[in-house]
């Protein structure tokens, strides 16, 4: 390797970090991947991921697996103190990925399943116990000083990633500082199994009662999940008291419960400034955290893995140049503002605890629905304007669907038949793969199942052809030839 111990260095095996070793990994690239502690974290965080996310895990080969450990996402009730309904998200019936429009599941079970996918990729050197502490860089790669075990090491990479959580020391060696949306809530996180014969709802709740906002939302199969906002004057100390948690959650009404675990967490939303700096890049809670009222801290991580992951191994390849790097941050921030955005807007309608403010506050969210006006600020649906795409072609920028075809265990996904590479698919044969592109035309074998779906995306576009990036966002569409030169122009 050149005096390299690896391509990658990855800095902290979270879900994030997990997610960026394993695409990598599968990819061939050589990564190293370090965990200062020896087991998943232990408290509760996640419940819910949504179905872009369940197709980077399809992506992974590890889709059937996630779902034994997760329920499909019900309806999410804004519930005023008295129970009348204020607002109805419904899960969409459609989403582009081909999957559920979203998940409920236990964040242990899904690192676990992680962490056996990277024990089967020969190009993932995971090192549990091992902490990084500091990190020097120069034109042709980066070194990390670790503490292991047994004494302190240097580790040489081209390229270094800090999946290091909320804490990063990796985006303090790069001076990424924060942006503070000042939105500082603290909240009783209470996760719980549900004993033979409980009936915790079956829908998800935010229950916007001033004198005690709360959150109880499904987790995995047999779980449940409690969030209770503390009160002016209340300690974590007093909250964690397991008579507390239970005072709290027997109105409920659940039967028998077990407390599984429990924390008290003060919700917030920041955005690291800088998320990339010469060879070393931050992704996940390094650079960017999010109250957790629409479930998406981890869900937007990952999604920073999926678009980091195909840019590194190209550039490692030879097949892009190291200024595609540029636009990783250009392409993800927007969406993430987008989601703390709709977070904060979610956790200003709950976290209300003067009773006139919240009257008013329910009186105007039921005549929003009554009118049929939305209650809280939209997500934005096209995550980037600019970056690695060809501007102003349609569609450049969206998330490409997926089309399914069939039912059940026998249900056909077009991701799979068309692998990892970018594609370029065309209404009629526009030549043999190019490297790093599958060439396919709508009337391929492999493709007949899904020939309707692509036919209608190329027709409502009105264009013979589109590029797909590895990452399955639209690069642009238009000409095959034209895009082709356009995509190769643009990586390099
Ligand atoms: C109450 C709550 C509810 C949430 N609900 C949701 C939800 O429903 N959906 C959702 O998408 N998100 C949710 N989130 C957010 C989600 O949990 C986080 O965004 C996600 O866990 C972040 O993953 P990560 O891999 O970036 O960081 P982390 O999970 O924090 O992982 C970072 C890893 O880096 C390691 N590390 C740190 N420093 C070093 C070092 N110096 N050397 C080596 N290793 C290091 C740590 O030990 C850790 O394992 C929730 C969060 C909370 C608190």
């Amino acid at each position: 390797m050149g005096g390299f111990d690896c391509d990658v260095l990855v800095v902290g095996l979270g879900p994030v970090g997990a997610v960026l070793t394993a695409l990598l990994a599968q990819r061939g690239v050589r990564v190293i991947a370090l965990e200062k502690d020896a087991r998943p974290y232990p408290l509760p965080r996640a419940v819910h991921f949504d179905h872009e996310i369940m197709r980077i895990f399809q992506q992974l080969g590890v889709a059937d697996q996630m779902r034994r450990h997760a329920r499909d996402l019900p309806d999410y009730e804004f519930r005023s103190a008295d129970g009348r309904v204020l607002l109805n998200l419904r899960p969409p019936r459609e989403t582009p990925s081909g999957w559920s429009g979203g998940y409920m599941f236990h964040q242990p079970s899904l690192e676990g399943v992680l962490r056996e996918r990277l024990a089967a990729l020969p190009s993932a050197d995971i090192r549990l116990g091992q902490r990084f502490d500091a990190l020097t860089q120069d034109a042709d790669g980066v070194t990390a000083s670790v503490t292991t075990p047994t004494g302190s090491v240097a580790i040489r990479a081209r390229y270094l990633v800090g999946c290091d959580g909320a804490s990063s020391a990796v985006r303090e060696a790069i001076g990424g500082g924060l942006d503070d949306y000042q939105f500082d809530e603290p909240w009783l996180v209470v996760d719980v199994k549900v004993g033979a014969g409980g009936r915790a709802p079956e829908i998800n709740i935010q229950l916007c009662d001033p004198a005690r906002p709360t959150t109880c939302v499904l987790s995995g199969p047999g779980r449940h999940r409690w969030e209770f906002m503390l009160l002016p004057g209340e300690s974590a100390e007093a909250m964690l008291d397991d008579a507390v948690v239970r005072g709290l959650i027997g109105p409920w009404d659940c039967g028998p419960v077990q407390i599984e675990r429990k924390a008290v967490y003060r919700f917030h939303g920041l955005v690291a400034r800088r998320w990339r700096a010469g060879r070393v890049l931050i992704a996940g809670d390094a650079a960017h955290q999010t109250p957790p009222f629409a479930g998406q801290g981890m869900c937007a991580g990952i999604r920073d893995a999926a678009n980091l992951a195909w840019k590194l191994d190209a550039i490692l390849r030879g097949t892009a140049a190291d200024a595609l790097l540029e636009t990783y941050q250009a392409e993800r921030e927007p969406h993430v503002r987008a989601a703390i955005e709709l977070a904060i807007g979610m956790g200003r309608v709950v976290c209300t605890l003067d009773p006139a403010a919240a009257a008013q506050r329910d009186a105007a969210m039921l005549a929003a629905q009554s009118g049929g006006a939305p209650a809280l600020p939209p997500m934005t649906a096209s995550p980037f304007a600019t970056g690695c795409l060809l501007a102003g072609s349609p569609g450049a920028g969206e998330l490409f669907p997926q089309p399914t075809a069939g039912e059940g265990s026998a249900r056909l996904r077009m991701d799979d038949r068309l692998g990892e590479d970018a594609w370029l698919i065309a209404r009629a044969r526009a030549g043999e793969d190019v490297a790093g592109v599958r060439v396919a035309d709508i009337d391929a074998e492999d493709l007949a199942p899904f020939r309707a779906a692509l036919l209608a995306w190329l027709d409502r576009r009105q264009v013979d052809a589109v590029l797909v990036r590895p990452d399955r966002y639209v690069f642009g569409a238009g000409a095959p030839g034209a895009l082709l030169s356009a995509w190769q122009a643009s990586l390099r």
